[in-house]
């Protein structure tokens, strides 16, 4: 029963780093199978914004959607704000 709690337990907080980089989900499932090296795991993987144009996920820093193909502008992309370019 105690294993079973620590499980969940690895899960909640890997859920809670996950839910930080947009990877809630990987990061329960990291935590919960993986322990703490599902935790080291998920907190070295790239966060994730999604885009605002189709709601897809995209690695942060990338100022580019390969789901609907917008652009953004590039600064801000590598901030983690998507803001689509301006046509200039
Ligand atoms: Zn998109």
């Amino acid at each position: 029963m105690i294993y079973l709690i620590m499980f969940l337990v690895m899960g909640m907080i890997g859920y809670a780093i996950g839910n930080q980089k947009g990877r809630p989900v990987e990061g329960f499932f990291a935590g919960l199978l993986l322990g703490v090296i599902g935790l080291i795991f998920i907190a070295l993987r790239k966060p994730r914004i999604k885009c605002p144009e189709c709601g897809g996920w995209i690695e942060k820093g990338i100022a580019y959607c390969n789901h609907c193909k917008a652009a953004f502008d590039q600064q801000l992309a590598a901030n983690g704000i998507l803001k689509k370019k301006e046509a200039s």
